[in-house]
C-alpha cells in the first residue's frame, strides 16, 4: 500500500488522499480548500480525475461538507463515488438551492461497519460524531495493511455515543491513522466544548429573555443544530420557521425522528433569493409541496414574538418588509472567525443600526485534543500522520508514533520501521522521486506568466512518468500553440535533468459545450504528428473529459475527399501597414513597388542557400496565402481547420514549393505550432494546392510534387527553439514536408 496526501497535511480544508495498491488506486475526499472558489481550483494531480483511468477504482466521500466534497462537480461522471445514501440526498436537496451542483452518476453506497471489496481494497466505513449529517470515518485494508482514516468527527454532539462506542471496540492492528486535527492551535489541551445538549439550555435562555423574535443564523445542513434550535423552540412555547431550503434539506434525510414539516410548531418560511431560484429551476411542485405549513410575511409581525426564525444575512430586505425585527435578537451559531470577515461587514452594520443584539451560541464540531487522544489511544497505530489541522507540527506533543508529512509526497505505512531492513531500497528511492516531482512542480509553477516564461494559462503538473498540461480558462488560437510547443519544451526540460523518466504528455482543454472547434481540430493534427513522430512518447489530448483518439500516419496526410479547400487565389493585395518591421520585410520579399509582372522572388536570396540565384528562374511569389480546410461547403460553419495567412508561397531554386514563416523580432516558441499547422495544411491537401498554382499561368510555379519545403525564417529564435524543434523535425523520416530554420543575419564563427 502506498499513500499520497495530495493536500491537508498543513491545511484544514480541501482534503485530498490518494491510496495506491497493486497498481489500483482509490481517493478518499476530494475537498475544496478553504476561502477558494470552485472555478479557479483545479484538481489534485490523481490520474483518472480529468481523463479516464480505469485503476482508478473510486473515490470516498467522507461527508457532506465541502472542504471533503468540494472539487466532485469536477470530476469525470463515471468515476464510483463512496457515499452515505443520506449524505448523497442532502447534497442533492441542497444542490437545487445552491449553485454548486453535485451530479453524481455513479455511487456506491455505504453503510456503517459494513465492508465494502472493490479491487485489492476493503473498505470498512465508522458513523462518526461530527456537525456534518452521515459522517464516516474509514478503514482501508490493502496487502495485509491496515490504514484508519477518521474523517472529522467529535464527541460532544448528539451521536457523541459512537465515539464512546469506537474507542471501546477499535479495529486493531492499525498501520497507519490519519487523524483530523482541526482544534491544535486553537483551544488549550483540557478545554472542553460544550455539548449539544448544553447548547439547547443556552438556546432557550436567549429565547426567553428576546421580546420580539430571535433570529438564528446557522448552516442549514448542520442537523444536530437545528435538532437543538428545534428543541429549544418547543420548550420555549415559539414555533420554529424554517427557510424552503432547510426544510428541504432535513426532510430529504428521510429520518422520522428529526424535525420537519409537519411536525408540531414546524413552519416553513420563503426568502425573496430562494424564490427566485424556484422560479428561475421551475421548481413549483417541490414550493407546493410545502403550503400546509408556510407562513407569509404578513403573518410573520403578529407571530414574532411566538417564533424563532432560521436567518440568512440574504434574508435581511425580506425582514425590514415584514416589519418584524422590533426587539429582535441574532443568534449567531456558527464559526466565530466567519463573521469577522469583511464581507459581513454590511451585516454588523445592519445589526448596529437596527439596534439588534448579537449573541453568540455555538459549539465545535471538531474534537477537542482530549478526544483525540482517546481516538488515537484506542487505535494505537504504528504511525500517526496528521491531516486536516493548520498545526501538524503540535501533533507529537499530544501523541505517540507521530510521523508528519507534505502533500504531494507518495509514501508507504511502513516505510519508517523498514528502513532498518537493508534490502528495502524500494522507500528511499521512491522518496528521491517523490522529492524530485515536489521540487519540479514547485519549479515549474514558480516560473509562470511574465515574457519568455512558462504561459499562465496552463495548469502544469509533474508525476512519476507523466506531465500534465491543463488550459485553466478558454484558450484562443494562439493558446493552443502553446500548448503543444510548452508541452515538449517541459517535457525536454524534465527529460535533460534526468530526474525522472517521464513516458506520457497528457494535454487537457475544456471548451464550452460539447462543440469541437477548428483549433481543437487543428491541435489534435499537430499532436498527432507528433505522436507519429515521437514513438517513444505517449501523447494523450482530452478534451471536455473525453480522450481524443489521435490520427494514424494515414489518416492524418490522406484526407477524406469531403474536405475541400479553397480553389481560386485572391491575393490579399498589399495594403500592409508600412511601419511594422516584419510586415515591410515581406513587402519587400514580396516586391512592393514594383509592376506586378516584375513581381519574382529573387529577393528571397537574402533568406540563403535554397533562395539562391533565382532571378534567371522567374518564379512568381504569393504574399497572405489563405489556408483552412472546410467540410463539403466553404463556410464557416463548415471550417475544420482555421484560416490562417502564410506570408510567402513560392519555390526555391530546386523547384519545390516553400512555405514560408517570417517572423522578425519576435522570438515566440509557438511559432514552431505555427508552421507545423502550415506544413500540415499543405502536406494533408498538396494534389488540390499544386494544382491551383500549377494552373495559374501568371506565376510560373510548376513545383515539384514529392515534397513541400517549410521555413521558418527569424533573427532570432526563441531560447527553448531547438530543443523543441528537434521534437517537430521531420528527420531523416519521409513525410511529405519538412522543415527548416532560417536564421536572418546569421554570422556563425
Ligand atoms: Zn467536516
Ligand atoms: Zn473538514
Amino acid at each position: 500500500m502506498r499513500v499520497c496526501i495530495h493536500r491537508g497535511t498543513h491545511e484544514i480544508g480541501g482534503t485530498c488522499i490518494e491510496i495506491e495498491s497493486q497498481s489500483k488506486r482509490i481517493v478518499l475526499d476530494i475537498g475544496l480548500p478553504l476561502e477558494s472558489e470552485l472555478s479557479d481550483t483545479p484538481l489534485p494531480p490523481v490520474s483518472g480525475f480529468r481523463g479516464f483511468d480505469s485503476s482508478l477504482l473510486g473515490v470516498f466521500i467522507s461527508h457532506p461538507h465541502l472542504d471533503h466534497y468540494g472539487l466532485a462537480p469536477k470530476l469525470l461522471q463515471e468515476i464510483p463515488v463512496l457515499i452515505g445514501s443520506a449524505a448523497l440526498r442532502i447534497l442533492e436537496a441542497a444542490s437545487q438551492f445552491i449553485p454548486s451542483e453535485v451530479n453524481f452518476k455513479n455511487t456506491i453506497e455505504i453503510k456503517d461497519k459494513t465492508p465494502i471489496t472493490i479491487g485489492p481494497f476493503t473498505l470498512t466505513p465508522y458513523l462518526v460524531d461530527h456537525s456534518a449529517y452521515d459522517a464516516y470515518g474509514l478503514l482501508v485494508e490493502a496487502d495485509g495493511q491496515r490504514l484508519f482514516y477518521s474523517g472529522d468527527f467529535r464527541g460532544h454532539g448528539r451521536k457523541g455515543k459512537l465515539l464512546d462506542r469506537f474507542v471501546a471496540q477499535p479495529p486493531k492492528d492499525i498501520d497507519v491513522l490519519l487523524m483530523e486535527g482541526s482544534t491544535l492551535g486553537r483551544f488549550g489541551v483540557d478545554d472542553k466544548y460544550p455539548s449539544e445538549s448544553e447548547l439547547e439550555s443556552k438556546f432557550l435562555e436567549t429565547f426567553d429573555s428576546t421580546k420580539g423574535m430571535p433570529l438564528i443564523w446557522c448552516s442549514g445542513q448542520n442537523i444536530d443544530r437545528l435538532v437543538t434550535i428545534y428543541r429549544a423552540c418547543r420548550h420555549s412555547g415559539r414555533q420554529f420557521i424554517a427557510d424552503m431550503y432547510t426544510a428541504c434539506v432535513l426532510q430529504s434525510i428521510e429520518n422520522q425522528r428529526l424535525p420537519q414539516p409537519g411536525w408540531t410548531g414546524f413552519r416553513v418560511y420563503l426568502p425573496w433569493l430562494q424564490k427566485q431560484t424556484i422560479i428561475r429551476k421551475e421548481l413549483f411542485a417541490l414550493a407546493k409541496s410545502f403550503a400546509p405549513w408556510r407562513i407569509y410575511p404578513e403573518q410573520i409581525k403578529k407571530e414574532a414574538n411566538k417564533s424563532v426564525m432560521l436567518f440568512r444575512p440574504s434574508m435581511r430586505t425580506d425582514l425590514e418588509k415584514a416589519d418584524c425585527l422590533e426587539d429582535a435578537t441574532l443568534i449567531y451559531s456558527m464559526w466565530s472567525g466567519y463573521l469577522e470577515r469583511d464581507q459581513y461587514r454590511p451585516l454588523r452594520d445592519w445589526l448596529d443600526e437596527k439596534s439588534i443584539p448579537l449573541v453568540h451560541c455555538h459549539t465545535s464540531g471538531h474534537a477537542p485534543i482530549s478526544d483525540l487522544k482517546r481516538l488515537a489511544n484506542a487505535l494505537a497505530p504504528k504511525m500517526l500522520v496528521p491531516i486536516h489541522s493548520f498545526e501538524p507540527a503540535q501533533f507529537p506533543d499530544h501523541f505517540a508514533n507521530v510521523v508528519l508529512k507534505d502533500d504531494g509526497q507518495w509514501w508507504e505505512p511502513i516505510a519508517a520501521f523498514s528502513m532498518a531492513n537493508p534490502d528495502n531500497i524500494e522507500a528511499p528511492m521512491n522518496d528521491d522521486i517523490n522529492s524530485s516531482i515536489r521540487e519540479l512542480n514547485k519549479d515549474i509553477n514558480s516560473k509562470t506568466g511574465g515574457g519568455g516564461k512558462w504561459p499562465s494559462s496552463f495548469d502544469y503538473i509533474i508525476e512519476a512518468d507523466r506531465i500534465t498540461l491543463q488550459a485553466n480558462k478558454r484558450i484562443d488560437k494562439s493558446g493552443y500553440r502553446c500548448l503543444d510547443s510548452w508541452g515538449i519544451a517541459l517535457f525536454h526540460e524534465i527529460k535533460s535533468k534526468g530526474k525522472l523518466d517521464i513516458k506520457e504528455i497528457q494535454f487537457i482543454i475544456n471548451s464550452n459545450g460539447d462543440v469541437w472547434s477548428p483549433n481543437d481540430e487543428a491541435f489534435k493534427r499537430r499532436v498527432s504528428y507528433l505522436q507519429i513522430n515521437n514513438e517513444d512518447i505517449v501523447f494523450k489530448v482530452v478534451h471536455n473529459n473525453q480522450v481524443i483518439n489521435l490520427y494514424s500516419q494515414k489518416e492524418l496526410f490522406e484526407r477524406p475527399k469531403t474536405e475541400i479547400i479553397r480553389d481560386f487565389l485572391n491575393s490579399r493585395g498589399d495594403d500592409d501597414k508600412g511601419h511594422l518591421l516584419e510586415k515591410s520585410f515581406q513587402a519587400f520579399l514580396f516586391g512592393k513597388g514594383l509592376k506586378t509582372e516584375t513581381r519574382t522572388n529573387d529577393r528571397l536570396a537574402i533568406l540563403g542557400e535554397d533562395f539562391f540565384q533565382l532571378k534567371k528562374k522567374q518564379y512568381g511569389v504569393l504574399r497572405e496565402f489563405p489556408t483552412g480546410a472546410f467540410l463539403n461547403n466553404i463556410s464557416r460553419s463548415d471550417q475544420l481547420t482555421p484560416t490562417e495567412f502564410v506570408d510567402i508561397v513560392t519555390l526555391n531554386r530546386f523547384g519545390y514549393l516553400s512555405v514560408i514563416e517570417l517572423k522578425l523580432d519576435d522570438p515566440k516558441l509557438e511559432v514552431m505550432s505555427q508552421i507545423l499547422d502550415y506544413a500540415l495544411y499543405f502536406a494533408c491537401y498538396a494534389d488540390k494546392i499544386l494544382d491551383v498554382l500549377s494552373n495559374n499561368p501568371d506565376l510560373n510555379m510548376k513545383p515539384l510534387k514529392d515534397k513541400i519545403m517549410c521555413y521558418v525564417v527569424n533573427n532570432r529564435f526563441h531560447a527553448r527553439f531547438d530543443d523543441v524543434f528537434q521534437y517537430y523535425s521531420t528527420k531523416e523520416k519521409s513525410y511529405k514536408f519538412q522543415i527548416f530554420k532560417v536564421v536572418l543575419g546569421d554570422t556563425k564563427e
